[in-house]
């Protein structure tokens, strides 16, 4: 049995934490490549750490789901954050779609604008979505509630590892240094010191882009590392799935490449406790579930990879991506909510705007 589905970016770039640098972007998943492509773009001198290689957290294991808004229903969201914030979300994470693939425009990084779908998975959650459908619309946003789904036309898919490795490949030569674990952040007058081992970076402004394993450095930052798992299949010749598609709330989601293999994750929600962490190992607990999934979806379907990655939560359910309170030139761009393939790219543009 294989792990991580998704091969890493072929590229490599291992080098060693500079001893200066105006900005330093620790993170090589689609939030730190997503930074660096836009303080490039406004010729800001950066160098990007990694503590493993480019994608080796969420971003290289994620399912590749390309989704407008934030992971509850649109109604839900509109309950939660009100009318004019759900549409301002539902705006971002729409353009974030367009920007992120047009920055990568010429290299083949399995994008699909498919649309999305959402079934329910009863009777309450059919009336949030036909709710959420209704308010789209109202909103000025294409969405289509059939009966049993709700659709979303401009969402779409793509191969995360791709993605993060094409963003990386567009950057100039020494700007991403592998193979560098950040053991201490600390702010030094008006620079901030950042160690690695015995090493030392001295660094104008520094921005965390390491999501679910922030607190780890800066346990102040309030982000909750969470597991999720997925299993592949081998390729299934005959068509299961039109598009990337969502149930139970978000818990439950599957998508067939076009190359037949049947992607299957979630039923975090079966056991909360135990999907909580830093072990990114999958367990046999979650993947029974998704065993039965594919038993139910193409009967006989042979399992090739199993695999889990950690996401970072935050208690408002949006993003951080500004200032560490009391921590002069400290930012962090992560707290995605199991969502970063949808807002990452235009979290780090704010960012790097803010900044
Ligand atoms: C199984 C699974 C399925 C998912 N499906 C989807 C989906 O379909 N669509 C979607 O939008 N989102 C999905 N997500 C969520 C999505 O993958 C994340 O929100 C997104 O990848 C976060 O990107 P990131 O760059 O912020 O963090 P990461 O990709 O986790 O990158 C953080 C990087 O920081 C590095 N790092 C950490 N600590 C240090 C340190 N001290 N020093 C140096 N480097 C460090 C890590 O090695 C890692 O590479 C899924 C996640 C999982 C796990």
């Amino acid at each position: 049995m294989r792990g991580i589905f998704w091969p890493p970016p072929a590229e490599s770039y291992v080098g060693s934490l500079p001893e200066r640098a105006d900005i330093l972007v620790i993170g090589g998943g689609i939030a730190g490549t997503s930074l660096m492509h836009h303080l490039a773009k406004r010729r800001f001198s950066a160098v990007l750490v990694e503590a493993n290689h480019i994608a080796f957290g969420a971003s290289g294991r994620n399912a590749g789901f390309l989704l407008a808004g934030v992971a509850d229903c649109y109604s839900e969201a509109v309950r939660i954050f009100g009318r004019e914030k759900a549409r301002e979300v539902w705006h971002i994470t729409d353009e974030n779609h367009d920007r992120m693939v047009e920055a990568v425009a010429g290299t083949a990084v399995g994008h699909r604008r498919l649309g999305s779908a959402t079934f329910a998975s009863g009777e309450e959650e059919g009336a949030r979505l036909e709710e959420s459908a209704q308010l789209l619309r109202d909103d000025g946003f294409q969405a289509l509630w059939d009966g049993t789904r709700l659709v979303n036309p401009r969402d779409g898919e793509i191969n995360p590892a791709l993605l993060v490795g094409a963003l990386a490949g567009r950057l100039k030569e020494g700007a991403i240094r592998e193979g560098v674990e950040v053991t201490g952040v600390v702010p030094a007058g008006a620079e901030v010191s950042v160690r690695s081992g015995e090493s030392e970076c001295r660094a104008g402004v520094v921005i965390l882009a390491t999501n679910g394993y922030t607190s780890r450095l800066l346990p102040q930052v309030k982000i909750q590392p969470t597991r999720a798992q997925m299993l592949a299949s081998a390729p299934v010749s005959k068509t299961i799935v039109d598009m990337p598609t969502y149930s139970h709330f978000g818990y439950q989601y599957w998508r067939q490449l076009v190359s037949g293999e049947l992607l299957i994750g979630g039923w975090r929600d079966t056991s909360m406790e135990t999907e909580v962490g830093y072990d990114d190992q999958p367990t046999d607990q979650i993947q029974e579930h998704l065993d039965r999934k594919l038993a139910e979806m193409s009967p006989g379907a042979e399992v090739t990879n199993r695999w889990a990655g950690i996401m970072g939560f935050t208690e408002t359910g949006l993003p951080l991506a500004g200032p560490v309170e009391g921590m002069r030139n400290v930012y962090t761009c992560a707290g995605f909510n199991g969502h970063g393939m949808g807002f990452a790219f235009m979290s780090a543009k704010r960012l790097v705007e803010m900044i």
